[in-house]
């Protein structure tokens, strides 16, 4: 099974902390879609399993894109690759953008599944972060979603906001808890390259949240979710029974996925693609039937460590005898190696099985942990 992404570039602004690649929504025309299909027709054999069981419209703000434009979309993906029946088909959202009549309009496009950019229920912080919506409307989208019959909707809220404070963070979780979404992305407030935000922070405009105040709303998260039901399956990612989101599952489990659209990402297990981060030369590639990618054969050492990077943040863990399997003794060994202090300092568990997980507990310090089971050449 394998997963196609589509990247919707259009942002009607500019959020202050966002380093995603968007452009602004003049440049939204009507042959966006016509270029997404040609590129599939283009493209779809970088996969080698040609049955797509998840769709993501992601960006960007692919709210923005006009509805025809998304049913034209979603019609040359079915049309052009094996679509299954049962496929997850999840369209991203900016609250503002969003009214009942367009959530119908999407349900009857075939769109299973929504997620929505809320990232806080406090106004000043929603105002910090640059966001264009308002907190009320993010309820009403939820209402919205929920009224047109989506069954299965995502919230995306964001914690370590400078100035949130544990009650700020209780708050948020609250009333996303009250509006009953089957699933939770929260993520932690990252100062990423040269975004707005990253540079006020150099200039010493705010200070950043306390890391002792971040882990306690991390905390206050995890014991949160736990109590509502909904299962930490990965270190930003909680969903209800039945509920976790099949196509981003398909990243951290290692499936492959082909990316449409600038910026997009593709995986087929051997080779890593990317589209320019450019509207105009991804454009120019599609126009002349020759696509502006740029490709990596992934090394034994990067699988190796992608694999780390991927399922050690979820609940699936990573098994050392497929490890060995796939790499040869020689990784498994300096996996176990690496792994042991955590496991005696109870940071990681062995399940009996032979599988290595990161203690959710742990799951605020992940990235370390990883780097340090990382390798940098094949081990001797
Ligand atoms: S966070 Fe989303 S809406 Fe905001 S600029 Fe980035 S892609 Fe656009």
């Amino acid at each position: 099974m394998a997963g196609i992404y589509v990247h919707i570039p259009f942002c009607r602004r500019k959020c202050l902390y966002c380093d995603f690649y968007s452009v602004g929504e003049r440049f939204i025309t009507g042959d966006f879609d016509k270029l997404i299909n040609h590129e599939l027709l283009l493209r779809g054999n970088f996969l080698n399993d040609k049955r797509i069981s998840t769709v993501y419209l992601g960006g960007g703000t692919p709210s923005l894109l006009p509805i025809e434009s998304v049913g034209r979309i979603l019609e040359g993906i079915d049309t052009l690759s094996s679509l299954n029946g049962d496929a997850e088909i999840t369209i991203e959202v900016n609250p503002d953008d969003v009214s009942l009549e367009l959530f119908r309009s999407y349900k009857r496009l075939g769109v299973n599944r929504i997620s929505i950019g809320v990232q806080s229920f406090n106004q000043a912080e929603l105002s910090f972060l640059g966001r264009r919506h308002s907190v009320e409307s993010s309820s009403v989208a939820v209402h919205n979603a929920q009224d047109a019959g989506f069954e299965n909707i995502s919230i995306d809220l964001i914690y370590g906001i400078p100035g949130s404070t544990l009650q700020t963070w209780e708050h948020s979780l609250s009333v996303a808890e009250n509006l009953n979404p089957q699933h939770l992305s929260c993520y932690h407030l990252t100062y990423e390259g040269n975004t707005p935000l990253t540079r006020r922070l150099r200039k010493g405009l705010f200070t950043a949240l306390d890391e002792e105040l971040s882990l306690g709303q991390f905390e206050l998260l995890r014991s949160f979710a736990q109590s509502k039901g909904y299962l930490h399956y990965e270190v930003s990612n909680f969903a209800k029974e039945g509920f976790i989101s099949r196509h981003n599952s398909s990243y951290w489990l290692g499936e492959e996925y082909l990316g449409l659209g600038p910026a997009a990402h593709s995986y087929n297990g051997a080779v890593r693609q990317w589209n320019p981060y450019s509207l105009e030369r991804w454009e120019d590639g599609i126009k002349n039937n020759s696509p502006n990618i740029e490709m990596e054969s992934l090394s034994a050492v990067s699988k190796y460590n992608e694999l780390l990077i991927t399922r050690l943040r979820t609940i699936w863990g990573v098994n050392t005898d497929d490890v060995s399997r796939m790499f040869g003794e020689s990784f498994a060994s300096f996996l176990n190696k690496s792994a042991q202090k955590y496991i005696d300092d109870g940071r990681m568990s062995r399940t009996k099985g032979n599988t290595l997980l990161i203690s959710p507990s742990a799951y605020f310090v992940s990235d370390s942990i990883v780097e340090n089971l990382m390798l940098i050449a094949e081990p001797d």
